[in-house]
């Protein structure tokens, strides 16, 4: 394979992805980096180095490879396009083995510590200003230190995975080897099949090899006569391990010739989520770690009873993978049992299947009795909040220790965040959002909205966002659901009526310029954000000779709105127009789902109720000319003009009933020019409430009732609100 110019990286938001991208846009290769799930500062990270990010995964233009991590399976729905199109697609051991072939390579490999100690290493190296290229399987934890850089004619310094079996495609100068352990079952049947891995490593292995002193690995490397081989102190109290990370650093740099013995490591940033203090009181202390092996935990455990003896160790673990805790049930069992109480969260299933037999519920059967009864299985974060409550007194003082490489990091950090804001939800919300969203977002308290509606009603949102992209709005939804925070989403505020009273939770608007792009994907379609105005697609499609948007021109709102609302005019309905739309649900996923199979009706899209509408492919009639296009919006804008009143109004209050219209029904019954406050029935179309300066949304409801209970007595018909109340049902204030 040519070295590719232009690569497509799947599933980059991944710890061993995003330092692949660095690394590749250093070497002057153009990277596309598709995750469904970026988080920041990383995502900004990778924008800030030149680095496309994308929120689908269609790139720009075809790439000449395509870079999936492991955790995307080769027949994935996102891989088998490329493969159809017979574009090269590689995992990233593959690419960076055969990338990096020709460099003077430093693989670290072992079953334990290798990203904290490559991350050590390449820290201390360029303390001394060694020259050369690296990457990092996590993140530096100050976000002052890419995780990967490259440099020309240099050494590379690597961690080598053996966890997807690419280390068998590596040929490393210098083999730096830190301990090894049974893991990853679901490759390896025994230790000895995983030993049998590194021993062939240490084959091809050119010039070094350093182990563990005294260890199986030094044997082993012992054998391949003609290399040298050094070995580094190794402490065997588990609960010391810092100290081996550090000597094996000294004895690397001394292979590569580098003395490391007088950098200051206690300026060494650390790694996130490798023993991360995220709080750290008079009575309680909060740690994160990314330990998911029994080994692994047993180091942690012991080094945190070690540190903090009289404070209770209050554990809580998400076991990682159905086969590892399946075939380790007994291991884990043991090293957990060195807390006081137990706290599990399901096992993360990384994408095996369910299997009982590996969940935690098992797990807990082989926990020692007394253990038994002091140990929870949480899936609601407020359920464990309620469990160890809040700064326990002087005499219970514990310390909160969140456990596992699944996604249990968000509630490591909203449970610090809580008790930051001692309890309080609202308060813990902002505190969780602090450095995860990106600068470019905005999140206030306490905004007023009724200048956001184009009635001009209503109080404040307790929280109010602007979120920059997905993956901030995501944060955000996901720190509504941590906290049980109610949450409402606002476009144009078009069809909108805010209460007097406000909302209590969190209004999102999809407003910056990422929500507006417009863009032509095929011959008679568009791609559309949620947050573009229904006239600049409608302008759009006319410049571009694409009929059939025609009726969105007189519409004031956003396409998110418009979504919702199935909004439609003089015969024409947004759902006429749409091939699919990308929501995010309220699970927190994102999915594009084809038009056909929405639950659409009059003015309603039940998934848009649910979930945020993100996007959506529009296709139009066919094309035409753009001066009749022009023409015939102008028509329907007279008609329009004609119609509808000017004024300060939420468009249509009620639904047309079944053969009549609400309008024509209300004229019939003398209420136009009816008043309440400075509401009134509008004299030009009756089904509109015009704001004639000063009316509040006590007023505008009031006169809804009014308007309601009368076409009652005249009709016997019970007109039904078109319009949303935010936060509300109607029912609460209907009479
Ligand atoms: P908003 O009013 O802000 O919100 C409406 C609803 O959509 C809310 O429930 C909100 O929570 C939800 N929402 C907003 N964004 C999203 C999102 N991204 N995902 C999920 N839910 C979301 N309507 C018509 O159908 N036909 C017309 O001809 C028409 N004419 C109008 C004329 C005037 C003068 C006015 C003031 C309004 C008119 N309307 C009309 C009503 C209104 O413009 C439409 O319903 C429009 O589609 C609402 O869009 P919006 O962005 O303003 O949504």
């Amino acid at each position: 394979m040519k070295n590719p110019k232009r690569v497509l990286l799947l599933g980059a938001g991944g710890m061993g992805m995003a330092p692949l991208a660095l690394y590749l846009q250093g070497a002057g290769i153009q990277v596309e980096a598709y995750d469904d799930r970026f988080r920041e500062p990383l995502r900004s990270n990778l924008e800030n180095a030149g680095i496309h990010v994308l929120c689908d995964p269609t790139p720009l233009e075809n790439p000449d490879c395509v870079i999936r991590t492991s955790a995307i399976p080769q027949d994935s729905k996102l891989v088998k396009p490329w493969l159809t199109l017979e574009v090269p697609v590689f995992r990233r051991g593959e690419f960076l083995a055969h990338f990096t072939a020709k460099k003077n390579l430093l693989a670290v490999v072992g079953s334990h510590g290798k990203t904290t100690t490559v991350g050590m290493l390449c820290w201390a190296l360029r303390q001394v200003e060694f020259s050369f290229s690296y990457l990092v399987g996590g993140v530096y934890a100050d976000n002052q230190f890419p995780p990967g850089r490259f440099d020309k004619n240099s050494w590379l310094v690597l961690e080598v995975d053996e966890s997807d079996g690419t280390i068998d495609l590596f040929n490393p100068t210098i083999t730096l080897a830190l301990n090894c352990e049974w893991d990853h079952v679901d490759l390896y049947d025994s230790k000895e099949s995983m030993g049998d891995v590194f021993k062939a490593l240490f084959s091809r292995t050119s010039s070094n090899i350093i182990t563990p002193v005294g260890s199986e690995l030094s044997e082993w490397a012992q054998i391949e006569k003609g290399k040298k081989h050094s070995n580094f102190e190794l402490n065997e109290d588990l609960s010391r391990y810092h100290e081996n990370n550090l000597a094996a650093v000294i004895e690397a740099g001394h292979a590569l010739g580098v003395d490391l013995s007088e950098v200051d490591f206690d300026q060494f940033p650390g790694i996130a989520r490798r023993q991360s203090i995220l709080h750290q009181g008079e009575n309680r202390t909060i740690v994160e770690d990314y330990a998911h092996h029994p080994t692994e935990i047993n180091a942690f455990l012991s080094h945190r009873r070690l540190l903090l003896p009289k404070h209770s160790l209050q554990v809580v673990f998400q076991p990682h993978r159905f086969t590892r805790t399946q075939a380790m049930a007994e291991k884990f069992a043991d090293e957990l049992a060195q807390a006081d109480d137990l706290h599990f969260l399901p096992t993360y299933a990384a994408f095996e299947k369910f299997d009982p037999s590996g969940s935690v519920e098992n797990l807990i059967g082989y926990l020692p009795p007394r253990l038994r009864k002091r140990t929870n299985v949480f899936s609601d974060f407020s359920q464990l909040c309620d469990t160890l409550g809040v700064r326990p007194d002087v005499k219970h003082k514990d310390q909160v220790l969140f456990v596992g490489a699944g996604d249990l990091e968000k509630w490591a950090h909203a449970f610090a965040a809580w008790e930051n804001a001692n309890g309080q939800k609202l308060e813990a919300f902002s505190h969780f959002l602090t450095n995860k969203l990106s600068t470019g977002t905005i999140l206030k308290a306490d905004e007023p909205l009724a200048n956001k509606t184009t009635i001009g009603v209503g109080g404040l949102a307790r929280w109010y966002a602007e979120p920059a992209n997905s993956e901030d709005l995501r944060s955000l939804v996901e720190a509504c659901n941590l906290f049980n925070i109610s949450r409402a989403m606002m476009g144009r505020g078009s069809n909108l009526i805010v209460p007097d009273d406000g909302f209590g939770g969190l209004v999102i608007r999809l407003r910056g310029n990422f929500w507006k792009e417009i863009s032509s994907r095929s011959e008679n379609s568009l791609v559309v954000g949620a947050g573009a105005k229904l006239k600049d697609i409608c302008t759009f499609a006319c410049i571009n000779g694409l009929s059939g948007f025609e009726f969105l021109e007189g519409i004031p709102g956003t396409l998110g709105g418009a979504l919702r609302m199935n909004a439609g005019a003089m015969g024409w309905e947004t759902f006429d127009l749409v091939e699919w739309v990308s929501f995010l649900l309220p699970d927190g996923t994102i999915k594009e789902i084809p038009g056909t199979d929405l639950n659409v009706g009059y003015r309603y899209c039940r998934e848009a109720y649910d979930g945020i509408a993100l996007r959506a492919k529009l296709k139009s009639d066919g094309k035409s000319d753009h001066r009749e296009i022009r023409n015939a919006i102008e028509k329907l804008a007279k008609k329009r003009r004609a119609s509808q009143p000017r004024e300060a109004s939420a468009g249509c209050i009620f639904r047309n009933p079944e053969e009549v219209s609400a309008g024509w029904l209300i004229e019939q019954s003398g209420l136009k020019g009816e008043s309440e406050g400075a509401a009134v029935v509008s004299d030009k179309h009756a089904n509109f409430i015009l704001n004639q300066g000063g009316a509040t949304a006590d007023d505008v409801i009031s006169l809804i009732n009014r308007v309601r209970e009368r076409i009652r007595e005249s009709n016997g018909l019970i007109l039904e609100p078109e319009v949303t109340l935010m936060g509300k049902s109607w029912n609460e204030y209907l009479s």
